[in-house]
């Protein structure tokens, strides 16, 4: 388990249903990553010395140092001991970044060079502004006019400059940056696969110092923490709206609000190189390829850059590029990314609000990570889930993966990149949670109901499996940190059920408010309380309790069809079975209590399925609200029935969601 909290995944849903944590993101967990892999580099190499001598010595341990596993710990402890105390301190945050990146693929190396602003928010003069370093570069160079370097600590990339006439509020500040990598002889193990021959991809936390002091970076492992010598912390803020502080900052950036990004980067000249935006234009000089990208809205301070021998697919829908990036011997899904593309913004266009960009983009990377993350407008897509196979034939496969995760990327276009939550329990219900309640949408349309059940029931087995496993306290839905078994699969479950009780029309009239009120907007950034006030507006009376179960308590049910039989009545069948229900309150270690059960809960029977599905047609269904634990009910069909349930579709977190439906006896 990684030791630091990383709030910074947009997704990292993974295919093969094992929805790995990915240390893709700030620079402390890279080099965690880089570090744990030198772990087995240094057995290897210490083999190998025995082998070949000094040669491999020279590149592995001289060439490319590195730093133990015990040593980055160290680093973590000191940077937290040592400059915590500036946790406080106003900084300016970044408003516009103007990147110039020299990409050199047959190499591994880059330099870029990066104008920033940065603007006093705070109301307060500010005399110094402080840094913490990127991992990535081997050097970097700041400049900012009229101020000096009065701390330098290179082992715990921290730095201090002081202003020689203090940034007045609402003022703003330069900041030029130069920062280079190169990759020399060769290394005990690849340093940086970010940065490759054929398909890099890295994003601007690698390439630029944050502003401040970084909590994010603290260790969050209670025993590690004990170990140092740090005192008890919290893994993040508890949810409470009136904790301003912790609202000042989105859960994505602690030194910027929205910025504006223009790019101008090079690379080989076989290779394309992507940044975000609109590509303003495209030139060759002396063999490389350059390319200059402007964003057409301003986004969240947190975007990629890429480069590979790409092949593109395009197509347009109402005006917007389409495009998909890929290695010309991986197109098998790629009509089918484009077809998730234009669904996915047919559904988010009419039920939630404009796309903000002019185009989207799909972009394969090797699989040196398998996922795929959102980007404001681009969509960085491991090989690994999306490209060299071919799941073109979704009936083969129970979900559609890649039309699944498209849409949910697509999602994250307005669940991250317009609303952001902010840092505190919580935060995720509003990327991941709307991101997956999004995609159920699209391929609900797409694919219909029977197939959702599918879904939902896959989504329910990793909550029921996830909570089983907690190691430290199962929260509910509106205060999951970082518990991807929460925000994600109880997300999904949660949110349909939710849509199945007040209609789908009220859940997006919900979103949409959320977005107009939030989208876009500045500190102080909006939590799950403004999220579930939204469902509570839309919500009549009499279903409020769901929110009450659902989102605020971890709510579990229990129900089940004991026996069921039938016969015939003149030209109809009189089916008659007798259910179990049962509601139960858990709390953060699963300890369950039963409570009084007050719900409306659906009862149907079906006929026999066809076509491979799980249920057969609906011959009769009815919403009952149910009020004691045994229950005996009778409904009439006019074709002889198969089966017989109760919350037939699993609406309700389950302990047991399959004895739901019983054949007829
Ligand atoms: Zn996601």
């Amino acid at each position: 388990m990684n030791p630091f909290y990383n709030p910074a995944i947009l997704c990292v849903y993974c295919i093969l249903h094992q929805g790995n944590e990915n240390t893709f993101g700030y620079r402390l967990n890279l080099a965690w990553k880089r570090i744990r892999n030198n772990r087995i580099a240094i057995a290897v190499s210490a083999l190998a010395y025995m082998a070949v001598g000094a040669f491999i010595y020279y590149n592995t341990l001289v060439l490319n140092d590195y730093a133990s596993a015990e040593e980055m710990e160290d680093i973590v402890a000191k940077y937290e001991k040592s400059f915590k105390k500036y946790e406080n301190l106003a900084q300016p945050r970044f408003r516009s970044l103007d990147f110039s990146i020299d990409l050199r693929p047959e190499d591994r190396s880059f330099k870029a060079k990066i104008t920033s602003w940065a603007i006093n928010r705070s109301g307060t003069p500010i005399r110094e502004l402080h840094f913490t370093m990127p991992l990535v570069p081997d050097s970097v160079k700041i400049t900012i006019p009229n101020a000096k370097l009065i701390l330098d600590s290179d082992e715990l990339y921290y730095r201090i400059y002081a202003l020689d006439k203090p940034l007045a509020a609402n003022d703003s500040v330069m900041i030029n940056v130069e920062v280079s990598k190169a990759t020399q002889g060769f290394e005990n193990s690849v340093s940086f696969t970010e940065v490759t021959q054929n398909g890099s991809f890295f994003n601007n936390t690698d390439l630029m110092p944050t502003l401040g002091y970084n909590s994010n970076f603290e260790m969050s492992d209670k025993k590690m923490r004990e170990k140092h010598k740090l005192p008890k912390r919290e893994i993040i803020a508890k949810l409470d709206n009136k904790n301003v502080k912790a609202r000042m900052n989105s859960y994505l950036s602690n030194d910027s609000d929205w910025v504006q990004v223009n790019t101008v980067i090079s690379t080989s000249g076989d290779q394309t190189a992507i940044a975000p935006g609109s590509l303003v234009r495209s030139w060759k000089k002396r063999g490389r390829n350059y390319f200059n990208y402007k964003l057409d809205h301003q986004s969240v301070n947190f975007y990629s850059f890429t480069s590979a021998k790409f092949e593109v697919a395009r197509t347009k829908w109402k005006g917007i590029d389409l495009e998909v990036y890929f290695d010309k011997k991986h197109a098998y899904n790629v009509a089918n990314m484009l077809n998730s593309m234009k669904k996915s913004l047919e559904y988010y266009t009419t039920h939630f609000g404009p796309y903000p960009h002019k185009q989207a983009r799909i972009i394969e990377f090797p699989r040196y990570s398998s996922f795929a993350q959102a980007f404001p407008g681009t969509i960085p897509f491991s090989e690994g889930i999306g490209f060299i196979l071919d799941l073109s034939d979704p009936t083969a496969h129970d979900i559609d993966q890649v039309f699944y995760v498209v849409a949910h990327e697509m999602a994250h276009q307005y669940w991250a990149h317009q609303v952001v939550g902010a840092n505190m329990q919580g935060s995720e219900l509003l990327s991941e949670g709307f991101a997956q309640y999004s995609a159920l949408m699209v391929m609900e349309k797409e694919y219909g109901k029977d197939k959702m059940k599918k879904f939902l029931e896959y989504e329910m087995d990793r909550y029921l499996g996830g909570r089983s496993q907690e190691t430290d306290e199962e929260q509910p839905l509106m205060k999951t940190q970082g518990q991807q078994y929460i925000h994600y699969n109880k997300a999904s479950v949660v949110m349909y059920y939710l849509k199945e009780m007040i209609g789908q029309e009220k859940v997006d009239e919900a979103l949409k408010n959320l977005l107009l009120r939030y989208g876009y907007k500045n500190a102080p950034y909006p939590t799950s309380i403004d999220a579930v006030n939204e469902f509570r507006n839309v919500t009549p009376p009499e279903l409020q309790y769901v929110i009450t179960d659902m989102f605020e308590n971890i709510t579990v049910f229990s129900n089940k069809v004991e026996k069921t039989s039938y016969k015939k009545v003149g030209s109809v069948y009189e089916v008659t079975f007798t259910t179990v229900s049962e509601k139960f309150r858990a709390d953060g270690l699963g300890n369950e209590t039963a409570i009084p059960i007050n719900n409306y809960i659906d009862i149907a029977v079906f006929a026999e399925p066809e076509n491979g599905n799980t249920l057969g047609k609906v011959l009769a269904y009815k919403r009952i609200k149910v009020t004691k634990k045994g229950n005996t009910y009778t409904l009439f069909t006019s074709e002889k029935p198969y089966s017989s349930g109760i919350d037939p579709y699993n609406y309700l977190i389950d302990r047991r969601p399959d004895d739901n439906i019983r054949l007829q006896d």
